[in-house]
């Protein structure tokens, strides 16, 4: 489905990405793992056509990917949400993007904001909610979307051990149901073994590609599953 072939990326003298070779099928969940700065977030940029790269290519179904297509629902690292809107209306602007009135697009919101945790928090401002919280409304805006793949930049980075947890739990059953294509960045080893058929391993910088890892079924459990469901419990 996603194919990149030797992607090269320099910002000035600074060489970022040393030909990525990459790919991601139809239905499957892959991770990508490497040091702080290595270049995994721009790689997203390249991806959702922010920038392009120096050399290499970018196929998607086949086809080189051109740059707004559309076909992500992409959730950035950071600042994600609009300080202007509040909760609801952040959740609903993905969908709202793609030409869904804004109404229909509550009406699939909602009955989600309490597997997020944001019930009672829909009038709110990003603002006046915890870090973890706005990471949640945003994948919340990611997961709705009706878009080909999925990209994932951290989003759990900002969750307590528990919530991770459990958001990490959800997102696995809802991959499992809609057989989504993902394509997720963590530092969280546990994270990306629990989720992922595959796994890149990238370098620092200038990133290449270590290692890819399939994961064997079936998987691991997530790091404080047990815990979190004894304490449920
Ligand atoms: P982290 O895990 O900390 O999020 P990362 O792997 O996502 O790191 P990137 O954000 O992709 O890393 O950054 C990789 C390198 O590229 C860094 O050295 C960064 O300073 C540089 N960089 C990123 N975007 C730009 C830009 N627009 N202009 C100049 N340099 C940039
Ligand atoms: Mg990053």
């Amino acid at each position: 489905r996603l194919q990149l072939e030797g992607i090269t990326k320099a910002f000035g003298q600074t060489q970022v990405l040393d030909g990525i070779d990459l790919h991601v099928r139809e239905g499957e969940f892959v991770s990508i793992l490497g040091p702080s700065g290595a270049g995994k977030s721009t790689l997203f940029q390249l991806l959702i056509g922010g920038i392009r790269p120096d050399r290499g290519t970018i196929r998607f179904d086949g086809t080189p990917l051109a740059a707004g297509e559309g076909r992500f629902a992409f959730m950035p690292q950071r600042d994600a949400l609009m300080p202007w809107r509040n909760i609801l209306d952040n959740a609903t602007l993905g969908l709202e993007v793609q030409g869904m009135s804004r109404a229909k697009a509550r009406g699939r919101v909602l009955p989600l904001l309490a597997d997020f945790g944001l019930q009672g928090f829909e009038r709110h401002y990003p603002a006046q909610l915890s870090g973890g919280m706005r990471q949640r409304a945003a994948l919340l805006r990611t997961v709705v979307q009706d878009r080909e793949m999925l990209l994932l930049d951290e989003p759990f980075g900002a969750l307590d051990a528990l919530t991770r947890t459990s958001m990490q739990r959800w997102l696995e059953a809802m991959w499992k149901r809609h057989r989504w294509t993902a394509l997720l960045i963590t530092h969280d080893v546990r994270e990306a073994v629990y989720l992922s058929d595959r796994i890149y391993v990238l370098s620092a910088r200038p990133a290449q590609v270590l290692h890819e890892i399939r994961v064997p079924l079936p998987r691991p459990r997530a790091a404080g599953f047990q815990e979190a469901s004894a304490i449920e419990a």
